[in-house]
């Protein structure tokens, strides 16, 4: 059957932050939902799966820092203080090398 695989990233936190999902084509002709499913005339709910299976959950990358949720990041956020970001002071750069 096909189904949605659905990559994760676990964080230091024990959290698992889903990153990227996948569509998996079976490619058998008696998946009604693949693309290999058989064009001919045939008694498809008797013969074939009607259904997808169900999502497949895969840790594949782990990041040694905490998740954004524990750090109390909001995803999608632009995260703040990165290099450029200047006061209206403009009095002198802080160019005291960044340790990334
Ligand atoms: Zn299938
Ligand atoms: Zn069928
Ligand atoms: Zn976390």
């Amino acid at each position: 059957m096909c189904y949605y695989l659905i990559t994760y990233c676990e964080f230091r936190c024990g959290h698992h932050v889903p990153t990227r999902r996948h569509y998996l084509d079976c490619n058998r002709s008696v998946c009604k939902i693949s693309a290999r499913h058989k064009s001919f005339e045939h008694n498809c709910l008797a013969e074939c799966d009607q259904e997808m299976l169900v999502d497949q959950h895969l840790v594949m990358e782990r990041d040694r820092g905490d998740c954004d949720a524990c750090r109390g990041v909001t995803p999608a956020t632009v995260v703040e203080g990165a290099n450029g970001h200047s006061d209206s002071d403009g009095s002198g750069a802080e160019n005291s090398g960044v340790d990334e």
